[in-house]
């Protein structure tokens, strides 16, 4: 057998492990989905934020306009029992009024009320984004982290295999590595199959005894019949 098949052989083992590193590379999951998720996450809490903001200012601005409508009524209170105003038009005006603003106060008071309430769920909400805000930033820097771990991982034992390949490869005749490498561009990344069990283990045909024997007794390159590449007989 040509002595060059083993080291070709071990080639290839190497180039197979390089491109099974490279495709779980590609696999992997770098944790996108998940930060979308947080991003989005994000984008719910800021808005809810805001909303939550303008509820708080209504409310100051209702209880504002409250103070207001109570300095009126006392005033108007002053004025209705204060005996300066004794016009009977002007004491009935004045009664208007004070009812007007009673009015006015009781409906301010329950959209106060209202508005409390609206605050007690939000104080909730808020709870809750909070706490969905961390739970998806926490999952997604996991994610983040193992994806870095994984990939260094893999990226060390590649250029170990990247070193190893180069050494190995220089030392196979130069003509024969040339052959290998384009049968293994066209053949999904295997230019080279062992005999197993009487087979090719690159396409599983089962090869003719005669074949066997010439590579055992030759120094010649044989190839598969049904897939094309060389054949190694491991010793
Ligand atoms: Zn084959």
């Amino acid at each position: 057998m040509n002595s060059s098949l083993k080291d070709l052989y071990q080639l290839q083992q190497i180039d197979s492990r390089i491109a099974y590193l490279n495709k779980r590379y590609h696999e992997l999951d770098n944790g996108s989905a998940l930060k979308a998720l947080y991003d989005e996450t994000l984008k719910q809490n800021e808005t809810f934020q805001a909303s939550f903001k303008n509820l708080q200012r209504d409310i100051k601005d209702a209880e504002l306009e409250l103070a207001n409508i109570e300095t009126k009524e006392k005033e108007c209170h002053k004025s209705l029992y204060g005996g300066r105003v004794s016009n009977p038009k002007e004491l009935a005006a004045l009664e208007k009024e004070i009812e007007s603003l009673k009015k006015q106060r009781s409906r301010l008071d329950e959209k106060i009320l209202l508005m409390m309430d609206e605050v007690e769920t939000n104080k909730n909400k808020e709870k809750e984004l909070t706490a969905h805000l961390m739970e998806s930033e926490q999952n997604y820097k996991k994610k983040e982290s193992e994806y870095k771990k994984e990939v260094s991982v893999l990226a060390i034992e590649a250029r170990n295999l990247k070193s190893e390949r180069e050494k190995l490869a220089s030392t196979i005749n130069p003509a024969m590595l040339k052959k290998y490498e384009s049968l293994r561009s066209g053949k999904a990344g295997i230019g080279i199959g062992k005999i197993e069990t009487e087979s090719c283990s690159a396409c599983h045909t089962t090869l003719r005894n005669s074949v066997i024997r010439h590579i055992k007794e030759s120094d010649e390159i044989v190839f598969c019949d049904n897939c094309g590449r060389m054949l190694y007989i491991p010793e």
